[in-house]
């Protein structure tokens, strides 16, 4: 045979493979590299997919709901099994990718600390919810301790409880902080070694659906010039980007998925009083972070707050922000450069300084630092659990071929890995006989979806 025929044939040859692989719907396209477009990127790759990741940012993640290096993980949560049941298992999906990522390497280069820094989770809140958070902390399996009063206080932990306020502390394994900028990274380098590709600085501009064929047609901006795509397998996870980019194929989500401003603030102990602390005392007050605290028993006064990073004088830098702190936004392309209002940083610094009295430790607020402030947002539902579900067809049916993970709200990060895999299954149609994963993907799925809707 000569050889131009030869080029032809295995040219037609690879023509054919092309399409056979668009028939056996092979490849899916993947809208969002946060964390929730990147874990399930990840997860439909180890279920043999060829994945197509989309990011309108460049490989350094620097805006939407997942920027930062620490969001709370824990196991425990006194409302709600699902939630812990998202973060065990996420812990287990890390495990997995860790190895993955380690394998063939001639010495493990990823740890599973590289993404959780475990570090007993502090849970401060008002004495009436004592049996619901035993029972939770019992049912949910959570290695923990409590005090319930102040002389338990000051015996336990040595910390000044007010009356009526409690303290839990949890103490599972990769309970702590779990890093967003990290796994990111970590499920991208995944998702290329299993042969998909993550392309940045590409935007999606448009999502429409043909009525006819089924497929979706997409319109994306790579680096300034516009392209035009069809495919037939999309999972959208545009975060609070939801609502506006798929106004053509779910206008529902727009009302649905509500994309709110939250600020967080950052503080270090100066220098010179940090340094005057026993060691004791610089070790409490790192061990007590993260915390939840809502003793105040309103939801104004709660605040979630942890260690960031240690700086260049190895200074722990205390996020602190409040889920109930939020506000709706006007622009949500402006509202990432938006400045914190004097009383919010009034707020964080008295939260702070009030949670360094309860702990006991010789911090007054003229001793913390403003080190940085910024605002972001989550977008987040009604009843505040987010949605992993198929879109809905105009007859009212899940559409198979669009899976959205949208309204992950304040609480998203520690079950990423579960949410992504949940999608992940969506098209595959794997699942799992435990009894939770079922609950869960009933919690976020698309009955409870057509529900909220109609
Ligand atoms: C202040 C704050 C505190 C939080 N605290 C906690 C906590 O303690 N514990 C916890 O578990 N969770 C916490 N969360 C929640 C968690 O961080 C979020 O639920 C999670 O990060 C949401 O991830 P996502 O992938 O859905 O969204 P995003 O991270 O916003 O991802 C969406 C991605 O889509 C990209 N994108 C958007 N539009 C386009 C487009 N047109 N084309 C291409 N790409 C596009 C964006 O650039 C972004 O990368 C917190 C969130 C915030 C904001």
């Amino acid at each position: 045979m000569n050889k131009t025929l030869l080029v032809l044939l295995s040219g037609l040859l690879l023509l054919g493979c092309q399409e056979v692989e668009e028939q056996t719907a092979n490849e899916v396209m993947v809208l969002g590299g946060g964390l929730m477009g990147s874990a399930t990127a990840w997860q439909l790759s180890k279920q043999g997919y060829r994945v197509r990741l989309i990011e309108k940012q460049d490989s350094i993640y620097t805006q939407g709901s997942s920027y930062g290096e620490a969001r709370i993980a824990r196991s425990n949560n006194r409302g709600n099994d699902i939630w812990s049941y998202l973060h065990n298992r996420s812990v287990q999906e890390v495990e997995e990718l860790i190895a993955f990522l380690n394998k063939d390497l001639p010495e493990p280069i990823h740890h599973v600390e590289d993404i959780y820094t475990t570090s007993p989770v502090t849970y401060v809140g008002r004495t009436r919810i004592y049996e619901r958070l035993l029972a939770s902390l019992e049912r949910q399996k959570v290695k923990y301790d409590m005090a319930s009063n102040p002389a338990e206080g000051r015996d336990l932990y040595n910390v000044l409880l007010p009356e009526s306020v409690l303290m839990q502390r949890e103490y599972n394994l990769h309970s702590g902080t779990i890093n967003p900028r990290a796994l990111i990274q970590k499920l991208h380098q995944a998702v290329r070694k299993m042969g998909g590709s993550v392309e940045y600085q590409t935007k999606v501009l448009e999502v429409k659906q043909d009525s006819v064929t089924q497929r979706f047609h997409l319109l994306l901006d790579q680096q300034g010039q516009e392209q035009q795509i069809t495919v037939s397998k999309v999972v959208s996870a545009l975060g609070p980007y939801t609502g506006t980019t798929l106004r053509e194929v779910a206008p529902y989500l727009d009302t649905l998925i509500n994309p709110q401003r939250v600020f967080l603030a950052f503080f270090r102990v100066a220098p010179k009083v940090y340094r005057s602390l026993t060691v004791e005392q610089q070790q409490k007050l790192q061990d007590f972070y993260p915390v939840i605290n809502s003793s105040k028993g309103t939801r104004s006064g709660s605040f979630f707050s942890m260690i960031e990073y240690f700086d260049s004088e190895d200074i722990p830098v205390i996020k602190i922000g409040g889920h109930f702190q939020r506000s709706a936004i006007d622009d949500l392309d402006q509202v990432w450069q938006k400045d914190l209002m004097q009383e919010e940083i009034e707020w964080s610094l008295k939260s702070t300084a009030g949670y360094f009295r309860m702990l006991n430790i010789p911090v007054e607020s003229e001793d913390l630092e403003w080190v940085d402030g910024y605002s972001c947002v989550y977008a987040l539902t009604a009843s505040e659990v987010p949605i992993v579900s198929p879109v809905i067809t105009p007859d009212h049916k899940p559409d198979a071929n669009f899976v959205v993970l949208g309204g992950m709200s304040g609480v998203g990060a520690k079950g990423a890995m579960s949410y992504g895999l949940i999608a992940a299954d969506l098209f595959t149609l794997r699942s799992e006989p435990d009894s939770m994963y079922w609950v869960v993907k009933k919690a976020l799925g698309f009955e409870r979806l057509l529900e909220d809707v109609y």
